[in-house]
């Protein structure tokens, strides 16, 4: 047990039996004779670290076999670059602006092709989600999503429905509630928030959708080779890989609805010290649009900023402090962080309001 309570927005907590396991698999990997770290990722073991992980992910977002399921380098933002390059055709990509990490996936998306901003938060400093759009373009060759913004706390609880093929980045919230995952053409999470360490990102491509892409590309970043590679076209992350494969095991033995409901009460408890506050406001205003992974907040005066971050260090408490984008304050309340983490987490709030209002 690393002995703080981590806040961090990823690489975030992982489960104290996910950490107690890898460790173990460091040492030595079942009978292998080998750590974790030195087994051949072509060899008999990872395949069944692959199959595993892969059936897990299915049975978790009840996924049928329409769908492929890749473990893929660089996290998040190569997702960024990978889903414009293979799907971005003749006609335009629609992005929803909703916070930093969709702007950022904007950006990417331009380099490869005609991009439209179907709705943006920009205005309001990304403290609400925007609205649907009422009417979509005819044609776009996808609508982008992200279903959580990480760094300004907002959360789409209800995907909108949709004709056009949707594509999410889900990398701050997947798995943390009940989901018609379906819904989508493609998702995709990097991974070191509710499923494991940095590096690794998963994605869940329909298979009709995967016909559509286009192969003119470099293998590493085409959707089709890595399917037709199954994950391992180049050395792949076992390491990275296999904790994610116990993280999986960890949600589906804990099972998604207790996970939701945690996660309901913890950011319920932070949300509503934050409404009854006089020293710290939150973020977010329309409570329908709060996360329930990032809950960001702000001091009302400066100097409460800097003195409950060291009350907070010197309680062991770390990694609330906000994005460098933003400041303030963002707890991040990940599947992996405890009730207790955050009830001591609101204590502190009470009891330096009590000794500073
Ligand atoms: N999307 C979201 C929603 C994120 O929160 C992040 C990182 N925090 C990213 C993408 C980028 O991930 P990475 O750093 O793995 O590229």
């Amino acid at each position: 047990m690393q002995g703080k309570i981590n806040f961090n927005a990823g690489p975030a907590a992982l489960p104290p039996e996910v950490l107690h396991d890898a460790a173990k698999a460091i040492r030595k990997y079942k009978n292998t004779g080998l750590s974790i770290l030195e087994l051949p990722h072509r060899g008999k073991e990872f395949l069944e670290i692959l199959e595993e992980s892969k059936s897990l992910v299915k049975k978790l977002c009840n996924l049928n076999d329409d769908f492929e399921v890749l473990w893929l380098h660089g996290g998040g933002r190569l997702q960024f670059c990978m889903v414009p390059m293979n799907f971005i055709g003749k006609d335009p990509a629609g992005y929803i602006e909703s916070g930093y990490w969709a702007a950022d996936a904007i950006g990417y998306a331009r380099q490869y092709g005609d991009v439209q901003v179907l709705a943006s938060a920009k205005d309001s400093n990304y403290d609400r989600l925007p609205d649907w759009p009422a009417k979509l373009p005819k044609h776009l060759s996808y609508i982008h999503i992200t279903t959580n913004n990480t760094i300004f706390g907002t959360q789409w609880h209800d995907i909108p429905d949709t004709t056009l093929p949707l594509i999410a980045d889900m990398s701050s919230d997947i798995f943390s509630h009940k989901l018609d995952y379906n819904k989508f053409s493609l998702f995709y999470a990097a991974a070191q928030k509710n499923l494991g360490t940095a590096g690794v990102a998963l994605a869940c491509i329909r298979k009709d959708f995967l016909a559509k892409a286009s192969g003119n590309m470099p293998g590493m970043l085409s959707y089709k080779e890595q399917v037709k590679e199954n994950s391992i076209l180049n050395t792949a992350n076992v390491f990275g890989i296999y904790v994610s494969l116990l993280m999986l095991r960890w949600i589906k033995e804990k099972g998604i609805s207790t996970i939701e409901k945690e996660n309901k009460k913890k950011a319920q408890m932070i949300y509503d010290a934050l409404d009854k506050s006089s020293i710290f406001t939150p973020h977010v205003k329309v409570k329908e649009h709060r996360s329930q992974m990032n809950i960001c907040f702000t001091a009302k005066k400066a100097q409460d900023e800097k003195a409950f971050l060291a009350l907070c260090e010197s309680h062991d408490i770390t990694g609330i402090q906000g994005h460098r984008s933003v400041g303030g304050f963002r707890a991040s309340v990940y599947n992996a962080v405890s009730l207790e983490a955050v009830e001591q987490l609101v204590h502190l709030m009470k009891v330096y309001e009590t000794k500073n209002s």
